[in-house]
């Protein structure tokens, strides 16, 4: 069987090369993400490129996601890349992005961050936290409560603090405008807080997926509204845990993973997933075990952030990952359906042909669902009710191809343009039995809306046995 969790790398310094891309490909790597809070546009370009020609050359379907910064609240920079923040010390903190030292720092957007002396400022997804001493015109002095190294462009959250700031900021505007002509298969949306933010994306990607990242307490109190307009939804798990508690973020993981599958979303799991595995060869206990849930817990793909993007070891992060999904693909646990009974709603014939589909495969004991699908929404379907059985997906469209990279359990096929239901079937077959995906005699289901190439809602079942006619005057 084919690993049906997707992996998701974020590309940084640490893979900069083609080279190393294609080993990333080679180690499991299904999405490549690119942190657009990182990095210049010259190099996002270049990654781009090499990713698309890596793909290409494997022959293997990779979504490129550009994941936007949103209104992230992050400190500038520092000379050597980083200072050290010692316990007692005074900070004063001023707006902006330029480079600062240990007593001034620079923080994006502090003017819309309505400071009062007692609020607590965090930095670095926890690690350093100070206490607000003293605001004055936009000038805040601050003390070091727990220490750190902060280095480069790191996070800074203000829990309890009041905060105005443009969702879709200048930055967002500029990079996805970049971001269009480059062509990314979906796009990570940061600190979405309502739909509505997802909305304004979407008026200048037009019909590329937007996943929403869940990340603050009231993007999360809003899942629901989000996840109607959204096409998927990550948990971020770094911001997460500062906004809310850490103690709050597996219940809420739980909860995230759920509610999106339960529309029909994709679910994608972010953050620390192998964190000691930026710098150690191999995973902590605690990390496999965390990985190992996530995919029980339904996730469509797990994500390496640090790991793969400046991390010493980013091919065996993938490696990592594609076996411990692997393990628990195969646990019995894992066979229990989510449920995904709200899928229903939107599209009636084609959710209920997939679940029966899906029903009837399991039940035969089927290894094998053939989805021919224009836009992926086929596939992405059958993938919600987690069939046994690997999904292939057949698609004319070179977009949707890739999209299908991020879809759990699916696999992503380029398929010609048939003129009618009964060649596609044939040409599908041929393909499957050319591959040794399929063997002679084995059943197969095959899902398809007919007629075909009208943008058909999907309606039609097929079962078939691989080898045997399946329109009687072609056989002769
Ligand atoms: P986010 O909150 O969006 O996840 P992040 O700062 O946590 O942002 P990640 O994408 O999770 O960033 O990557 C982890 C770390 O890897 C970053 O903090 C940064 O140090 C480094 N990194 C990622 N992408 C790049 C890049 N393109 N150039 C330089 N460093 C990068
Ligand atoms: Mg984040
Ligand atoms: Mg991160």
């Amino acid at each position: 069987m084919r690993r049906k969790t997707k992996i998701v790398a974020t590309i940084g310094p640490a893979v900069s090369s083609y080279e190393a891309i294609v080993e990333l490909i080679e180690h499991g790597m299904d999405v490549a993400r690119l942190n657009f809070s990182h990095g210049v546009h010259e190099e996002h370009a270049q990654r781009f490129r090499w990713i698309r020609e890596a793909s290409a050359a494997a022959g293997k379907p990779i979504a490129i996601m550009q994941d936007i910064q949103g209104p992230k609240i992050r400190v500038g920079t520092f000379p050597s890349g980083s200072v050290e923040l010692t316990e007692g010390s005074s900070v004063e903190l001023v707006p902006g992005e330029g480079e600062g030292t240990a007593e001034q720092i620079c923080v994006a957007f502090l003017d819309g961050v309505h400071l009062t002396v007692g609020a607590p400022i965090v930095f670095s997804d926890g690690l350093i936290t100070l206490q607000t001493d003293h605001v004055e015109d936009g000038r805040v002095v601050a003390s070091v409560v727990f220490g750190g190294v902060l280095s480069d462009h790191k996070g800074a959250a203000f829990p309890g603090t009041r905060i105005d700031i443009p969702v879709v900021t200048s930055k967002d505007e500029a990079d996805l405008n970049f971001g269009l002509d480059l062509g990314f298969d979906m796009i990570a949306a940061s600190f979405v807080t309502r739909s509505q933010d997802l909305r304004a994306v979407r008026k200048i990607v037009g019909d590329v997926p937007v996943i929403a990242k869940i990340e603050s307490a009231i993007g999360y109190a809003n899942l629901d509204d989000i996840l109607h307009e959204a096409d998927g939804a990550m948990v971020a798990r770094g911001d997460l845990g500062v906004e809310l508690s850490l103690q709050s973020v597996p219940r809420a993981q739980k909860e995230i993973l759920r509610r999106a599958n339960a529309a029909g979303k994709i679910s994608i799991t972010a953050t620390e997933l192998l964190e000691s595995m930026t710098s150690n060869p191999r995973p902590s206990r605690a990390e496999v075990t965390d990985v190992y849930g996530s995919v029980l817990e339904g996730t469509d793909c797990v994500m390496l952030s640090a790991e793969t993007a400046v991390g010493a070891y980013p091919n065996r992060a993938v490696r990592a990952m594609d076996i411990i999904c692997r393990e628990a693909e195969s646990s019995p646990d894992f066979e229990r359906a989510p449920d995904v009974s709200g899928l229903d709603d939107r599209s009636r014939f084609a959710s209920a042909i997939s679940e029966a589909s899906v029903d009837t495969a399991n039940r035969l004991g089927l290894n094998t669902i053939v989805a021919f699908t224009e836009s992926g929404s086929t596939a992405r379907l059958l993938s919600k009710y987690r069939p046994r059985a690997d999904i292939y997906a057949f698609t004319p469209s070179e977009t949707s191809y890739r999209r299908m990279a991020a879809y759990g359990g699916v696999t992503p096929m380029m398929f010609e343009r048939e003129e009618s239901t009964d060649e596609m079937f044939m040409r599908a077959e041929e393909r499957l039995l050319d591959l040794g995906i399929a063997r002679p005699g084995e059943g197969v289901v095959m899902v398809a809306g007919i007629p075909p190439n009208q943008q058909a809602t999907t309606n039609i079942m097929k079962l078939h046995e691989v080898g045997t006619a399946i329109v009687d005057d072609l056989q002769g």
